[in-house]
């Protein structure tokens, strides 16, 4: 998802570009959407109560490599009021617990065509007892349910709005009244995105409330749509903790490790958000964390802190890619 205060930033860094989808690409951001469709059914078949965390997102991870595709950016895995950009880091000993929701986003690439998409699971007690606040367990999965079914009729109105020539502000509302309809709310300082060959977030945000966005989308843009549903204010905050990277630049940088660090960065990862699991093997442990702490201080990469809904209720998601065409879409991660 785009933050919208980030989007502006980074509409400086790339510029927007126009163009109709050629049978070659569209066969690439065929296969990256099948990998990442069948990933997430695998994903939300494994996801179970008492698992850690990093064990999912290395499942996830590991499957879209085995199926022929590389992660467009680290398996999010954010829980309950935790809204979006938590990956594990290294060692990650969090586990998912009864009574969860958890939402997992992830993104696969084929040659740089990128396929996003997200489900939001409600781990259940298998023994129907009350959830762990005490409450009638009942009530407690309802709720869950209600917003992750909500999330998924808004996903649905909107790729019913979008065609050539659609206004963005349209779709937007699409999805806010969808929800509102459903008596939750949207999150909305979070919006989709448009894609780009290689960049994950290319230029158009697709808001998911109404506003007035006269922008219009065009047959063979790529987009992400994604709306967020909580019961609460419908607001996210930045959180202290960031566990996902974006590289910036090449900055003259002193320390040897924090150098060889972004060189295998820049090498690697340099329009793709990286996780610290996907580095650890480069750098002598003893220097790793000293070495990021470097590059952040030095702004050679940029953290994509984890974020959490302002009141902190609960938070579902679903997102799919999808390529606009001259009198609907098509939708690749189906
Ligand atoms: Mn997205
Ligand atoms: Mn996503």
């Amino acid at each position: 998802m785009v933050v919208l205060y980030e989007y502006i930033f980074r509409a400086k860094l790339f510029c927007i570009t126009f163009y109709v989808c050629s049978d070659f690409m569209i066969e690439k951001y065929k296969k990256a959407g099948k990998i990442v469709s069948k990933t997430r059914s695998l994903a939300v078949e494994y996801v179970k109560a008492d698992m850690k965390i990093i064990d999912l997102i290395k499942y996830v991870e590991g499957n879209i490599v085995e199926m022929g595709g590389m992660p467009a950016f680290p398996c999010n895995v954010s829980i309950n009021e935790i809204t979006a950009h938590y990956t594990s880091p290294p060692d990650d000993e969090s586990t998912i617990k009864k009574g969860d929701l958890v939402k997992i986003d992830l993104g696969a690439h084929v040659d740089g065509y990128i396929a996003d998409s997200a489900i939001s699971v409600f781990i259940n007690d298998d023994d129907s007892s009350p959830t762990r606040d005490g409450s009638d367990g009942q009530s407690e999965e309802n709720l869950n349910i209600k917003m992750i079914e909500a999330a998924h009729e808004a996903l649905e109105s909107a790729i019913c709005t979008i065609k050539d020539g659609v206004e963005l502000g349209k779709v937007g509302k699409a999805i806010e009244e969808t929800i509102n309809n459903k008596k939750f709310n949207p999150i909305s300082n979070l919006a989709g995105h448009s894609i780009d060959r290689w960049i994950l977030h290319s230029g158009l945000s697709v808001p998911n409330i109404k506003e007035e966005n006269t922008q219009i989308i065009h047959e063979g843009d790529v987009l992400a749509i994604e709306p967020f549903v909580t019961n609460g204010i419908g607001r996210v905050d930045d959180t202290n903790d960031a566990y996902i990277f974006m590289f910036l630049r090449k900055r003259p940088i002193r320390m040897v490790q924090a150098k060889k660090l972004l060189d295998i960065i820049e090498t690697n990862y340099k329009t793709i958000s990286f996780s610290e699991r996907w580095l650890t093997d480069h750098i002598d442990p003893k220097y790793f964390n000293r070495a990021m702490r470097t590059l952040l201080a030095s702004r050679a990469i940029y953290p994509h802190h984890v974020l959490k809904e302002k009141s902190n209720s609960r938070v579902a998601q679903a997102e799919h890619t999808v390529i606009v065409e001259s009198d609907g879409c098509r939708v690749i991660t189906e």
